[in-house]
């Protein structure tokens, strides 16, 4: 029987509040404003999912489906340095492809499938980094709602399959709704992840990020099966996520 692992975000704080890390064998969700570090916590988590146990890591290579063009091989090298591991590994352990449409972000899903099925036991960790952000381009239609959502959750019981087959942990991004509507007073609190409630019900895990005083930035988990709502803050660093 497969044991659920755990990856670190980088920040022991964070990494508390989720129970030692991102899970395996389900899906993860961070959703949050631009700028909140959505792209660097998930930077971050494909170097630590290389790392021993010891140091928060699953000793295993990661896979980075990157659908805004924003994989930055440079961060991976600063956060391998932090680490004290060889940056140049470090990215050699990571297999990135970019995704330019929802359709191809699907076959990149299958092509991370069919890489764990030859490679058993070697991907720790799928990125996919933002989930939405294509079907929203895609289907930008009123009336092209219900195909998207549709289509969405294909791919979400394509990853959630996986992320259970092959014991992977499966982190998301995503953003959040424009609310033209609301204040400035009430903005914050009024974020919410789009996707709509297929990608409420196939996330196991859902995590808020938003901007704090200053450089802090704090991460609030929700909708957990088994671990309360509560908040952690954390900072972006030149080394990643930390806290
Ligand atoms: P978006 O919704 O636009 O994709 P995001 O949530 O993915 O946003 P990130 O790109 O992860 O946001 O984070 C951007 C933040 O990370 C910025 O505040 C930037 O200053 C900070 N940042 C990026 N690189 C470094 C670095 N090397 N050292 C410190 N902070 C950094
Ligand atoms: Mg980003």
């Amino acid at each position: 029987r497969k044991r659920v692992i755990h990856v670190s975000t980088g920040s022991k704080a964070l990494d508390v509040i989720l129970g030692g890390g991102i899970c395996s064998m389900s899906l993860t969700e961070a959703y949050g404003e631009f700028r909140c570090g959505k792209t660097q916590m998930a930077h971050t988590m494909c170097v630590v999912a290389q790392l021993p146990r010891e140091m928060g890591g699953a000793e295993g290579k990661a896979a980075y489906i990157d659908t805004e063009g924003t994989f930055r091989p440079d961060r991976i090298r600063a956060i391998a340095e932090r680490f004290g591991v060889d940056p140049e590994q470090a990215l050699e352990n990571i297999i990135v492809a970019r995704a330019y449409n929802s359709e191809h972000q699907y076959e990149l899903i299958q092509k991370v499938e069919q890489s764990c099925a030859e490679e058993k036991g070697v991907y720790k960790l799928l990125v996919v980094d933002s989930i939405m952000a294509l079907f929203r381009v895609d289907y930008s239609g009123r009336g092209e709602l219900s195909e998207r959502q549709q289509k969405l959750n294909i791919m979400l019981a394509r990853l959630a399959r996986l992320s259970e087959q092959f014991n992977v942990a499966v982190f998301l991004t995503n953003q959040v709704q424009a609310d033209p509507g609301a204040s400035m007073m009430f903005a914050a609190a009024d974020k919410k992840p789009v996707g709509g409630h297929i990608l409420a019900h196939a996330s196991a895990t859902r995590i808020f990020l938003r901007k704090g005083r200053g450089e802090e930035r704090v991460a609030k988990l929700l909708d957990s099966p088994d671990m309360a709502e509560k908040e952690a803050s954390y900072q972006i660093t030149e080394g990643g996520i930390s806290d």
